[in-house]
């Protein structure tokens, strides 16, 4: 016990040493973060709280049929459950010079390259759960609005070749991770991270940066007991959900 103890002080004194000073974000960059327009309060770091596995906006069947109600209900109530499980145990685990530097997972993510990696795990998939969910609505799909719609028009020639390269994307990742669409100074790029990676942390092994407009979970929880090895099948469901308003709003607020 007591050698626990000395160790997680030593991890803590050692991670406070590393860290040195922390990235501020100011109050006025704030206004403009991406979790701000994700419902802010599910993602701020709780002052002498825990963390919440934020409210599933629909029910666990109301994807049907394209994702179905048991892979939604395992997915959120035991996989999302478990980042925000864990997250809280790495969160608590941090040093408290550390901590309180930590307002939101904007600020997790912006020193990510100087957090553990129980942080970059479960902040990854609390904050990339928590955006998969509400990017997707039942009876989604159809095609991109407002200025998103131009701009992929701009950036892809089509919707459709947008979505094919989105598609090529997803199966070129091997194992687990997620496809992102981001903005980055109001430019689209498709890209994909590993594991529970997104393109809002700082860190070099991440290729793509930005903001996140849309996102696809591609571990196999997402979608093995319905499409077993079928990931293209998967893909071409996910078309059937997205909620382009919501993604437009991203990318509008993504300057
Ligand atoms: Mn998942």
């Amino acid at each position: 016990m007591k050698k626990e103890n000395s160790r997680r002080d030593f991890i803590k004194k050692s991670a406070a040493l590393a860290l040195g000073t922390l990235a501020a974000t100011s109050v006025a960059n704030k206004a403009l973060a991406t979790t701000d327009i994700l419902e802010k309060e599910m993602l701020l770091v709780p002052e002498g709280g825990k963390f919440t596995l934020p409210k599933l906006p629909y029910e666990y069947d109301a994807l049907e049929p394209h994702i179905d109600k048991l892979t939604m209900e395992i997915h959120y109530s035991k996989h999302h459950q478990a980042y925000v499980t864990n997250l809280n145990k790495a969160f608590d685990a941090l040093a408290p010079d550390v901590a309180k530097n930590l307002a939101d997972l904007d600020d997790v993510f912006a020193n990510m390259d100087k957090l553990p990696v129980a942080m970059r795990n479960n902040a990854g998939g609390h904050f990339n759960h928590t955006f998969f969910w509400r990017t997707m609505k039942p009876k989604g799909g159809g095609i991109p609005t407002g200025k998103l719609a131009d701009a992929i028009n701009a950036t892809y020639m089509s919707f459709d070749e947008f979505k094919k390269q989105f598609a090529d994307a997803s199966m070129k990742r091997f194992g687990s991770g997620w496809t992102w669409l981001v903005a980055n100074k109001g430019k689209l790029s498709i890209g994909s991270t590993a594991n529970q990676d997104n393109p809002l942390m700082k860190l070099d092994s991440v290729e793509i940066k930005g903001k996140p407009v849309l996102a696809l979970d591609l571990w196999e929880h997402a979608y093995y007991l319905k499409n077993q090895n079928r990931r293209a099948d998967y893909i071409a469901s996910f078309w059937n959900l997205v909620d382009w308003e919501k993604a437009n709003e991203l990318f509008e607020n993504a300057k």
